[in-house]
């Protein structure tokens, strides 16, 4: 599944989007979003999500409205980087 970033505790740190391999994460209106069609959790790129790494606040959690498999990940990987 997609992460989703929990914007109420979200401190606006902007530490997340330079490490996501997938630019994923943008600012908009002032608010920072995860786009579920290019967040692959990582897969492909890296073992764990990398926006988790870093996130000081850990407001970035799993999208319960946006389950994939492992299968799609990787399919989702391959057609953006094809
Ligand atoms: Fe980007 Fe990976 Fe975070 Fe998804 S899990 S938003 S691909 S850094």
């Amino acid at each position: 599944m997609a992460l989703l970033i929990v914007t109420d505790d979200c401190s606006d740190c902007d530490a997340c989007i330079e490490p996501c391999p997938n630019d994923a994460i943008a600012v908009s209106n002032e608010l920072y979003v995860i786009d579920r069609l290019r967040c692959t959790e990582c897969v492909g790129h890296f073992d764990d999500p990398q926006c988790l790494e870093v996130c000081p606040s850990e407001c970035i959690i799993a999208d319960p409205d946006f389950v994939e498999t492992a299968t799609e990940l990787r399919v989702k990987y391959e057609s953006l980087h094809g």
